[in-house]
């Protein structure tokens, strides 16, 4: 398992590296800050705040939803390392317009939702260079939520590598369209597959299942899995391999993408840690 998990406390996996090309032109670009959208909850909208904070620019995020009572604490987080808040309706939220908001703020560099943009592409193809070796495993194993890192492994990775996505949202068959808007031409082209049956009941739901099998993987492992992604990833990847997906002989890299502040959202004691 590649820790993305472990690259910093608050900027966490992959989200980093989906915003390092963002935040690069956006300094680049003479902007003041970086204007995204998400949910309370969102891994994005936490990681964007804090890599703003640490580069010096200024963060607003686009909230879904209106304002509660008590913010999330993932947007209580966002809003400590200096994110400005704005609440949208459901509603509106669902037919938001980017280019709208970079009119609205033209100091602000305008990041897509969840970072899916080719910058943030190009920003996870430095994944499989953050250790050595990584090019001799057969099989790469990702969770996708708008497909933005995966397409930046496709697009990284070494001739003969297979990549796996595990969308983790319902009738997510949109996300291979995705993922293809961001795909570069190569020489040698890579397998590349999505598997859709395991989001067990789509995105943000959980099951019982799902905390039985990241306790026990915690138990045998020590490795903490989040329950948006990774723990969903972590199940794809034993019901594959219980499955007879993989060949004697395979060697799997599980790709742990970080995403462990989410867990807050649990009542305390659902996970054995965290
Ligand atoms: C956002 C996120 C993903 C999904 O990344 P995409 O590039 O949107 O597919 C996967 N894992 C974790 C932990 C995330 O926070």
């Amino acid at each position: 398992m590649l820790r993305l998990d472990q690259l910093h406390a608050a900027i966490s996996g992959n989200k980093w590296y989906k915003l390092k090309r963002n935040l690069e032109a956006a300094l680049a670009g003479g902007k003041t800050g970086l204007l995204t959208f998400g949910g309370a909850w969102s891994n994005h909208l936490a990681a964007t705040a804090a890599a703003c904070h640490a580069t010096g620019l200024r963060s607003i995020g686009v909230v879904r939803g209106e304002r509660p009572a008590t913010l999330s604490l993932t947007l209580q987080q966002a809003q400590a390392h200096g994110m400005e808040l704005q609440f949208i309706s459901r509603e509106a939220y669902r037919t938001v317009n980017p280019a709208e908001w970079g009119a609205r703020f033209p100091e602000y560099f305008v990041v897509p939702e969840g970072g899916h943009n080719a910058l943030g592409a190009l920003g996870c193809e430095d994944i499989l260079k953050s250790a050595p070796g990584l090019d001799a495993y057969t099989h790469l194993l990702c969770a996708g939520g708008t497909g933005t890192t995966l397409a930046g492994l496709i697009n990284s990775a070494a001739p003969g590598q297979t990549v796996i996505g595990i969308p983790v949202l319902k009738q997510a068959e949109w996300m291979e369209a995705s993922i293809r808007e961001l795909l570069r031409p190569r020489h040698t082209p890579v397998a590349w597959q999505l598997h859709y049956q395991f989001h067990q009941g789509g995105y943000a739901k959980t099951s019982p299942a799902l905390f039985a099998f990241m306790n026990d993987f915690h138990a045998q492992t020590g490795i903490p899995l989040d329950i948006i992604y990774t723990g969903k990833m972590g199940m794809a990847f034993r019901g594959l391999a219980l499955g007879g997906h993989f060949q004697a002989g395979s060697r799997i890299l599980l790709l742990h993408t970080g995403g462990l502040q989410g867990n807050l959202s649990l009542p305390p004691g659902v996970l054995s840690f965290h």
